[in-house]
């Protein structure tokens, strides 16, 4: 019998021509094996046709871990057998079939790390080991098909002991292309800020020192640069937070094992497996009761975002000191992508830092690290990046046509859409300037080179300002596709119901800002979406709120909250005693009361986070957003031990929930109870209102599933209050679990609108 097989799915970089080299041999068959330039494999098979079945039955059930299959196509050969054994054979760069795509970047894996640590192995102390189960991928390959000439370990010709593993098909490294020793491999190195190279035998557990004595580093990873400093010492953190003008902005942190890490966080079975699985994201933790690292890595927060090691230069880090875990944050300019040249890196970090802990081999494509939230065993991605992109999301239904989503303006990801799979991007930030602009539209068209995809549609915000409007209608005429505005929430509520693959629900969708298509401001909004998902309805949504100032009010939540409580009561002795909290103080708090009064100088808003903020002003929790939903986070984490006090009933006008009355509540008993009491009553009557509009609404409409999306789902408590509500009126509850549910997400529910419709 002769067959040709073609896999397509993650199949290069993982480990599967060995796979299949093997499992060709075991089975006495001949013929090869190839990459193909379109991330697929392709196979020929020569022999019995009892060894074939047996073949195909190994490659569905015995395939590597980290593989994924999406099809196997099998296509019967005429003609006589040519082979006379079984090869891997040299890549072929065509490329027929799309919707294959390159693996994510893997933490190092528990043999490397053996090896690692072992003085008698060859790769001992070797920062960058790795094998045909671990290693970068995503951030390393520059074009298909996954060979080393096509990576940028191409300018590390391997030695002969490497070689010697590389070819022996019982060697774990059989085939790896990202196989390296200290005699071929990358090398690590130590500079001061200028770039001047300190020559230390131990470049990387210097570095381990120099943070523990105080110093702050730039260490080069996989998919960028980390600032390093130390989580005990207050002195390099105030001067990070000083010199990165990054006044409260809370700081990733890398630990130096899962034991250390419960020595100052609650860690739930669920967050432990995640923090240890291979993708290492950031899981944002609970604080304990003895928490003893500096107050200022997440000020004000109940929680910490807390990573594990996931290469050996992370892991030598920690061997010659004591720390128990070192803050590790992107490194890049404010709206600036993730710095990845050592020529940037120097240019840019040269001020904010002591030293550089540098490496010679090249990121093709930057990454940053995802960051996710467990709410009990439901997990919530904040950034989907390092370690899920560009894996695909798996869908029940096949899109109709080929859709890319060029997302919003902040937190930003583009989206590929192909048949039943959704390539979402790294993290790619906000959209508001060059550099990320560049970086959006590189990366969304180097996923659609991965893919090899035939795009027919690019879907985008309804915002006509938005960079990202433009770049779509730039690449639409560019391309002959057609564009597909999406409105923001109905982006979110779509993606939900794609991902969970149900027909009609009504969704709350509540964040900060999204452009309606009454051109206003919503944000806290109550949708009806049906089948096609191409269209929606708004059925209700939250009491319209003035921004006095408009954006200076996002900034500065004190005018928000002056706005609504001046409809209830005479606020100005209030404010006058809190002007201080303005920028300008009396005189412009002055401004904001003459301006309630004639009513000018302001849009008006649904947005549930900036009730939220007008919230965190009234319970003096966050005066100032230095950071994206600063006021609401440090809300959630005054509420985390709070109860509800208030008690007070969800008043509903007209399809409309009404916050003015919620805030005036918490205002007039804010000396009467605790901060973290009020804190919860605030948050448990916008939960209950939003989860009894929405449940009334799919009363009448008679649809079965609630669903809750947007940034604000990302809020434990509102989450589960609503969670309760809905599923005590007998409805399904839905939220998103393998797509962030903020702005990140936006791109895939954009590319699903256009793709299904
Ligand atoms: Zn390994
Ligand atoms: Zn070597």
């Amino acid at each position: 019998m002769r067959i040709k097989v073609s896999v397509t799915g993650i199949v290069q970089g993982v480990g599967f021509r060995p796979f299949i080299y093997r499992t060709a041999v075991r089975n006495q068959l001949k013929g090869y094996v190839r990459n193909r330039g379109d991330a697929g494999v392709e196979i020929l098979l020569e022999g019995e046709e009892p060894n074939v079945k047996s073949f195909l039955k190994d490659l569905k059930e015995k395939k590597p871990p980290l593989a994924q299959i999406h099809q196997i196509i099998t296509t019967d050969l005429q003609g006589k057998e040519e082979y006379d054994r079984f090869t891997i054979y040299k890549s072929s760069n065509k490329a027929e079939l799309a919707g294959s795509v390159i693996p994510p970047d893997i933490a190092i894996c528990n043999d490397c790390l053996h090896e690692l640590k072992n003085p008698k192995d060859p790769r001992f102390d070797y920062f960058f080991i790795t094998c045909t189960n671990c290693g970068p991928r995503f951030t390393i390959i520059e074009k298909l098909p996954y060979d080393r000439e096509n990576t940028t370990m191409r300018e590390f010709p391997i030695c002969d002991f490497c070689a010697k593993e590389y070819k022996d098909p019982l060697n774990r490294r059989f085939h790896a292309q990202t196989v390296a020793c200290p005699k071929c491999g990358p090398k690590a190195y130590l500079t001061t800020r200028e770039g001047k190279t300190l020559r230390f035998k131990d470049p990387i557990r210097e570095a381990g020192k120099l943070l523990s004595e105080g110093h702050i580093l730039a260490i080069k990873g996989y998919g960028g640069f980390h600032v390093a400093a130390s989580t005990i010492k207050d002195k390099p953190l105030t001067r990070l937070r000083k010199t990165k003008h990054r006044n409260q902005k809370p700081f990733a942190i890398m630990a130096r094992s899962l034991e250390t890490i419960k020595t100052f966080a609650n860690v739930s079975s669920e967050e432990e497996q995640t923090l240890s699985s291979y993708a290492r994201p950031i899981v944002l933790l609970n604080k304990s009761n003895g928490y003893y690292l500096s107050d200022i890595i997440a000020p004000a927060l109940h929680n910490v975002g807390v990573m594990l090691s996931y290469t050996g230069l992370h892991y030598m880090l920690f061997d010659g000191v004591d720390d128990p875990a070192f803050v590790m944050t992107s490194a890049n300019s404010p709206n600036q992508p993730i710095i990845k040249d050592n020529e940037e890196a120097l240019k840019t970090l040269g001020s904010t830092v002591d030293y550089f802990l540098f490496h010679n081999r090249q990121i093709a494509h930057r990454c940053d690290d995802s960051v996710m939230r467990m709410h009990g065993k439901h997990q919530v991605f904040i950034r989907r990046s390092r370690g899920y992109a560009p894996a695909p999301i798996m869908l029940q239904k096949k899109a109709k046509r080929c859709a890319v989503g060029l997302g919003g303006e902040l937190n930003n990801t583009s989206c590929i859409l192909f048949e039943n799979k959704a390539f979402i991007s790294q993290h790619i930030g906000d959209v508001e300037n060059v550099e990320t602009r560049v970086f959006l539209e590189n990366t969304t068209k180097h996923l659609i080179h991965l893919t090899n995809s035939k795009v027919e549609a690019i879907a985008c915000d309804l915002h006509p300002k938005f960079t990202t409007t433009k770049l779509a209608q730039q690449l639409a005429e560019e391309n002959g596709w057609q564009l597909v505005q999406v409105q923001h929430h109905h982006a979110h509520i779509a993606a939900l119901m794609a991902e969970h693959d149900v027909k009609e629900m009504v969704g709350i969708c509540c964040d900060g800002y999204g452009y309606g298509i009454d051109g206003e401001a919503w944000g806290g909004e109550i949708l009806l979406c049906t089948e096609g998902l191409s269209e929606f309805k708004r059925l209700a949504h939250l009491e319209r709120q003035p921004l006095i100032g408009g954006d200076l009010a996002t900034r500065y939540p004190m005018r928000i909250a002056v706005a609504i409580l001046s409809k209830k009561t005479d606020i100005e002795p209030w404010l006058m005693q809190n002007s201080q909290y303005l920028p300008h103080g009396e005189k412009e708090a002055q401004v904001i009361l003459s301006q309630i009064d004639k009513g000018i100088g302001s849009v008006e808003t649904t947005s549930c986070g900036r009730v939220l903020d007008a919230v965190a002003v009234v319970l003096s929790v966050c005066f100032e957003r230095t950071y994206e939903g600063e006021p609401a986070m440090k809300l959630e984490s005054a509420a985390a031990n709070g109860k509800d006090v208030l008690k007070l009933k969800p008043a509903i006008e007209d399809h409309c929930l009404q916050t003015t009355n919620m805030l005036y509540e918490i205002f007039e008993n804010r000396h009467k109870y605790p901060t973290e009491d009020l804190a919860y009553s605030a948050h448990s009557y916008l939960a209950k209102g939003l989860a009894k509009l929405a449940i009334d609404e799919a009363t009448r409409n008679d649809v079965k599933a609630i669903g809750f999306s947007g940034g604000a789902a990302c809020n434990q408590i509102l989450t589960s209050i609503a969670r309760k509500v809905a599923e005590t009126s007998g409805l399904k509850f839905l939220v998103h679990e393998t797509i962030p549910s903020g702005d990140g997400g936006i791109s895939f529910g954009q590319a699903v609108v256009g793709g299904y419709a």
